[in-house]
């Protein structure tokens, strides 16, 4: 077994030189990009497993954010497993925030020592080979937020905008109960003056058309008085 690979995307040089320095000396194998066009390139090129990479993510980059990357990875069917650190500069706690809320799995904030670094890279490189029971298993759903497209149990889904809004939601964390007001703000935003029958109403088109498509599963679970949560395990 060849030692776990990291695809570093960084366009500071220094930094990066540091970095790859510190992976190497531990051991790890490293491909350093220096725009996002090239490391989207290079996850297309050879789609790195989730149990022997990690992709360390600069945010501010020539051609872009490394959390575009990010956003692209947890939407890829192929990626979405992918442990990814953000690097975070000094002050950009929105980054942080963005980036953890993207999917990101760490951060760590510049300037960083590049020991810390090494260590959070390796609790991801654990992690990802713990047992299955750590990692989600699949969900029998694909998600593209930018292509507005989702597909259960591999059949195309059609769904308007809310809908598929409520579904992102619900798979953000499977199994979690989300409160109808979560979900309102979340897929109609904090100043909607819809009400929590407007989220029923669109859960129960959304069930509609996935039951459809295999009407023995119910993905969705209603829990009374408390919300919805969609389960992985259908
Ligand atoms: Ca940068």
């Amino acid at each position: 077994m060849p030692p776990p690979h990291i695809l570093l995307l960084e366009d500071d040089p220094a930094i990066a030189k540091t970095v790859v320095y510190a992976l190497e000396r531990a051991g790890l194998r490293v491909t350093h990009c220096l725009l996002v066009a090239d490391a989207l390139r290079q996850l297309a090129t050879a789609p790195p497993d989730a149990q022997h990479n990690v992709l360390v993510l600069d945010i501010g980059l020539p051609d872009g954010s490394g959390l575009d990357v990010c956003r692209h990875v947890r939407a890829s069917p192929a990626l979405q497993h992918l442990p990814v650190l953000v690097l975070s500069a000094h002050g950009e706690e929105i980054d942080r925030v963005v980036g953890l809320e993207l999917g990101a799995d760490d951060y760590v904030t510049k300037p960083f020592s590049p020991r810390e670094l090494v260590a959070r890279v390796r609790g991801l490189l654990r992690r990802a080979a713990a047992p299955a029971v750590t990692t989600p298993p699949p969900t029998g759903f694909t998600l593209d937020t930018d292509s507005q497209r989702a597909t259960w149990q591999g059949q195309p889904l059609a769904l308007t905008r809310r809908e598929l809004g409520l579904l992102a939601e619900l798979l953000r964390q499977p199994g979690r109960v989300r409160s109808r007001d979560a979900l309102l703000a979340a897929v109609w935003g904090h100043d909607s003056d819809s009400a929590d029958r407007t989220v029923d109403t669109h859960i129960k088109t959304l069930r509609a058309k996935l039951q459809q498509i295999a009407p023995e599963r119910d993905p969705i679970t209603t829990h009374r008085g408390l919300g919805y949560s969609v389960s992985t395990l259908v």
